[in-house]
């Protein structure tokens, strides 16, 4: 005999749910997360109340199970965690849902759409009425002498409890999926869904399809319609064992079955102590190196990375890999992860990370972060920024380590690093402050080189003068003459030096650079020409140039070369130059 009760979530309901759905259409496959994440912090609760002698510590593993029928169409998690009283369930789930989701509409109802939230984070477990009509709880207290709970939910709107009889502690939170959303009690939707969010999560995560026919025959009682059941899927252990959810896997592991070898256990689906959570020390190449592999699907090796890890003044871990990217056919994007406590959040959340970092690959994991507020408020958070610059200080003291302690790697990274660098010290002027002097270039030797050693070195020949090429083989003659007087030119070819050289000229006020064919070094100049010869040419060639340009009163100027080999050479002054291929990014060619 159950005593049932009834009631109204609350009187503005009706109006709540309809915002959550538009605000969260974009994923609405967040409600795992939320969901996966609530048996998470009941597991964890638990474990706090065992370690402070409240509850003894229970024989069988903690864990969390999620079991999808497509025949029935439901999705179930499953934990063995803290569960829940009657009265627990009255106060989270039945009051604060409805307080904590008026606040939302509070806040939210006249905000534009762009502004998006970050983590939808709060909205918890009312995010199961995305994708569900109806919503049921099963729960049972760790406390021994509490009543395990029913309750159910249509729409968001009633809600009913009662008394149940289950008697192992925890909480099953079943859905029934509305019409649009019957994708998630597809197997590999819903190990999509789980991969996405929940490879981190701190308690193991397994999974069960319920359609599947049972290893044992005789425990084969479930009426099962065989053709519903896809083939690939094996019984419900087996299918629980792998994140490769190739064919192949799957088929592997049926030949096995019929070999007669036992199936393995099964394995959970996440990985409940990632990478970042360890210490650095603890910490193999091949370890860093696997991660990347699992986690950013790249199997070029990254180049290095930097282990995050701090817990004062705020909490913050996490691994920034430099990957190996060839400019000319990989796009420059990377991807940085953005976890708290383990939960993924989103990728490239740029208010916390400097942009200029999105080049690289990483997770981060900040479990200080204030994700349920929006976007716009967290640009504004001066606790994100502070977290934003100790990333940038943190790249910026790797590299700086390296180029002292190591420079042989540094030099041999340069080439693949050197864009993320440029355009970091473009973007940030704090990161520019802290690598200006690790900025190396390579010179006509092949050598590389600082900005400084440079102007040390040609001290005499062109002071305060930086001599670059943007070209070898085009600007092959004015090397060689560079060469054969012992002078020294930079070589830039890529399109960010561009805007790097201009930025560098602002900051280095008595520094100029100039291509290395802008101009004709008094280095180049010959035996003074006889006043005869001199004008002989000038006339000569001041007729040629004016016929040939369709000019009057050009001013030819004729100097002999120093070098034999060259007969005549072109020069065009730095500043003509870059003001034409200014005007010609602009589109202005011809003006
Ligand atoms: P939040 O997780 O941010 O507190 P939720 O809406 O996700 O908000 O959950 C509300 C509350 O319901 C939780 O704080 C918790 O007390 C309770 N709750 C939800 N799911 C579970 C669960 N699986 N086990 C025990 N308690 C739960
Ligand atoms: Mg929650």
């Amino acid at each position: 005999v159950y005593n049932m009760k009834n009631g109204n979530l609350s009187i503005n309901s009706e109006n709540i749910f309809p915002v959550i759905k538009k605000w969260l259409y974009s994923d609405h496959d967040i409600f795992v997360r939320e969901l996966i994440s609530n048996g998470c912090d009941a597991v964890t609760k638990l474990k706090k109340l065992s370690l402070m002698g409240e509850f003894d510590e229970p024989d069988e593993p903690y864990r969390i199970d999620v079991t999808t029928s497509a025949n029935d169409k439901t999705i179930t998690f499953t934990d063995n965690g803290i569960g829940m009283t009657e009265e627990e369930v009255e106060k989270y789930i039945n009051q604060i849902a409805f307080s904590g989701a008026e606040a939302f509409l509070e806040q939210y109802k006249d905000k534009a759409t762009e502004e998006q939230i970050i983590g939808h984070f709060g909205l918890g477990f009312y995010s199961a009425f995305m994708v569900a009509d109806k919503v049921t709880i099963e729960t049972k207290s760790y406390k021994g002498d509490e009543d395990a709970v029913y309750w159910e939910c249509k729409d968001g709107l009633e809600y009913s409890m009662k008394k149940s009889l289950r008697t192992e502690r925890g909480t099953t939170i079943t859905l029934y999926l509305n019409e649009d959303s019957y994708e998630f009690a597809n197997e590999y939707r819903i190990k999509e869904v789980i991969d996405k969010y929940c490879s981190f999560m701190p308690v193991e995560i397994y999974y069960t399809n319920a359609d599947a026919p049972k290893e044992n025959p005789k425990d084969a009682t479930v009426d099962v319609d065989a053709k519903e059941v896809d083939e690939k899927t094996n019984d419900a252990e087996n299918s629980t064992d792998n994140k490769t959810t190739d064919a192949e896997a799957s088929a592997d592991d049926t030949k096995d079955k019929k070999d007669g070898e036992k199936p393995e256990a099964p394995k959970p689906l996440n990985t409940t102590t990632p990478l970042w959570a360890k210490h650095p020390n603890d910490c193999t190449d091949e370890e860093y190196k696997e991660f990347y592999r699992k986690v950013f699907h790249d199997y070029k090796e990254p180049l290095f990375w930097i282990h995050l890890n701090m817990d004062y003044p705020f909490n913050l871990k996490g691994i920034l890999y430099f990957p190996k990217i060839n400019t000319q056919y990989d796009n420059l994007e990377g991807t940085i992860k953005l976890y708290n406590n383990q939960v993924f959040v989103a990728d490239n959340i740029k208010e916390v990370i400097p942009e200029f970092l999105m080049l690289l690959k990483g997770c981060i994991d900040c479990p200080d972060l204030p994700l349920n507020v929006s976007r716009s408020a967290l640009q504004n958070d001066g606790f994100v920024k502070k977290i934003s610059d100790y990333i940038t200080k943190k790249v910026a003291d790797k590299l700086s380590g390296m180029y002292k302690v190591h420079r042989e790697d540094y030099e041999k990274y340069w080439d693949d690093i050197n864009p993320f660098i440029k355009f970091g010290c473009l973007k940030d002027l704090k990161f520019l402050d802290k690598m200006k002097d690790y900025c190396i270039y390579k010179n006509l030797e092949g050598k590389y080189i600082t900005l400084p050693e440079y102007l040390e070195a040609g001290k005499e020949k062109y002071e305060n003068k930086v001599f670059y090429v943007t070209d070898e083989q085009a600007q092959s003659q004015y090397i060689n003459m560079f060469k054969s007087e012992g002078m020294d030119a930079l070589i830039m070819t890529q399109t960010i030096d561009s805007p790097f050289i201009t930025m560098l000229e602002q900051k280095n006020e008595n520094v100029h650079f100039y291509r290395i064919d802008a101009e004709l070094s008094d280095n180049f100049v010959g035996e003074e020409l006889s006043e005869e010869t001199a004008k002989e040419y000038k006339d000569k060639l001041t007729a040629t140039f004016e016929k040939a340009l369709d000019m009057k009163n050009l001013n030819v100027k004729v100097e002999s070369l120093k070098d034999e080999n060259t007969s005549s050479i072109l020069t065009q002054p730095e500043e003509t130059r870059r003001m034409q291929e200014m005007m010609k990014m602009y589109g202005m060619a011809g003006m």
